[in-house]
């Protein structure tokens, strides 16, 4: 039989599963299974060439019974009905594992950013703003950055909702451009929070990230800025990648000097005539392996390959559910996404508390914050996975569904 690659079926199967194992009856599942409400709106844009061009977007919230959603906006070719529901119920997850008072969100317009102008994302990005502006709000649902969106479009989608809204609304998004009211720390956060997730799973498996080879899928905002972190605590960052190929050197890459090379959407391979595949970095001989790229990269094809004794999942989505029994069943200590990529989320929700209070906090404040959320949330979920001899995904997920279950209980929804 083939293998499931629909996140939105694979999610729900966990969901399922975790919410069982709480000691919640199918009513739980049958409210939880899908998000509450989703949105479809058709964007029509004039583009460079004179011509209308009309384009889908989504946004879903899956349950608010613990607050606003929340969860970002995604720019992507391949964005679709299923992806979007799917994370929405991941940023539920998130915000429950790192203990944040929201439930999650989503939002995603198919289009290919890479071959736009940047007038037309902007017109594009004030229209998805236009078409959604009834839904969100900075007490019902709280847009964000993802896959190639930037604080550039956090700005234009904070200004078209300011004028609808007629007031200036800062906590409307977040990932905005510290002038108007973005926090310091954001652009980073993700793969901060993915810094420390490694550390403290490095310290479970006694392996020293001083030295320790890491290899990372993706040179994006997370994959890049990861990289940087991992080489300044004297990692050995033997790979990366782009969507075009990837880097190997056994002696450690020049992190630096790629930062610098870098386009916007984190191409650099290209650059370089001795690449290999992207399946071949994953199956690199590593310490530390990082999928910080796209969904369903490590499968039942190649989970057998996979050399890593720690994998980190900076993605959403890229490791399949069969994949992941095959790692755990051979001892590797996968650390899912859903925990492991909840930095962002949490520097976005000091980002809006900041907004709120309008008094805002300096680097170390907000990095002492973001360490200590995602210390206790490593803690919690190693927790549950040991005691109850469970994987760290379903532990996450049993962790992450609680309170959302809890409060929809409370409120009677149940
Ligand atoms: N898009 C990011 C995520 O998937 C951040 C969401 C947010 O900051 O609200 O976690």
């Amino acid at each position: 039989m083939a293998e499931n690659l629909n996140l939105f079926t694979s999610t729900q199967a966990v969901i399922h599963e975790a919410l069982h194992k709480l000691g919640y009856d199918e009513g739980m599942y049958e409210l939880l299974k899908e998000p509450l409400r989703m949105l479809e709106v058709r964007i029509p844009v004039k583009m460079d060439d004179g011509k209308v061009k009309v384009f889908t977007g989504y946004r879903a919230q899956h349950n608010d019974a613990v607050g606003p959603t929340k969860g970002g906006v995604r720019f992507h070719p391949q964005v679709s009905e299923d992806e979007v529901k799917a994370l929405s119920m991941w940023m539920t997850l998130k915000a429950g594992i790192v203990d944040l008072p929201y439930g999650g969100g989503k939002g995603g317009i198919i289009c290919d950013p890479r071959q736009m102008s940047m007038d037309e994302i902007e017109k594009l990005s004030r229209g998805y703003v236009r078409a959604i502006s009834q839904f969100v709000g900075p007490t019902k649902d709280i847009p964000a950055p993802d896959v190639f969106t930037n604080s550039q479009i956090m700005a234009w989608m904070m200004d078209e909702y300011s004028r609808i809204d007629e007031f200036n609304s800062p906590g409307f998004i977040t990932g905005k451009p510290i002038v108007l009211g973005g926090s310091q720390g954001r652009d980073r956060a993700t793969a901060q929070g993915v810094t420390i997730v490694i550390e403290e799973a490095a310290k479970r498996r006694n392996i020293d990230i001083k030295g320790a080879r890491v290899v990372i899928q993706g040179f994006g905002n997370a994959g890049s800025f990861l990289a940087k972190f991992m080489s300044d605590l004297g990692a050995k960052v033997i790979g990366i990648s782009d969507a075009h190929g990837a880097l190997h050197d056994p002696e450690g890459l020049d992190i630096d000097y790629l930062l610098d090379r870098r386009d916007s959407f984190g191409t650099v391979t290209t650059l370089f005539e001795n690449t290999i595949s992207n399946q071949e970095l994953l199956e690199l001989d590593c310490d530390i392996l990082v999928p910080a790229a796209i969904e369903n990269q490590i499968t039942a094809d190649n989970a057998h390959n996979i050399r890593a004794g720690i994998v980190v999942e900076a993605a959403n989505g890229p490791t399949t559910s069969e994949a992941t029994k095959i790692l755990n069943d051979r001892g590797v200590l996968l650390v899912p996404d859903v925990l492991a990529s909840a930095g962002g989320v949490t520097v976005s929700y000091f980002e809006w508390v900041q907004n709120n209070q309008g008094y805002y906090w300096s680097e170390e404040e907000v990095n002492e914050k973001l360490l200590k959320k995602m210390v206790d949330a490593f803690d919690n979920v190693y927790t549950v996975a040991t005691t109850r001899g469970i994987d760290m995904r379903l532990a996450a997920y049993m962790v992450g569904v609680r309170k959302t279950a809890e409060a929809s209980r409370f409120r009677g929804w149940v």
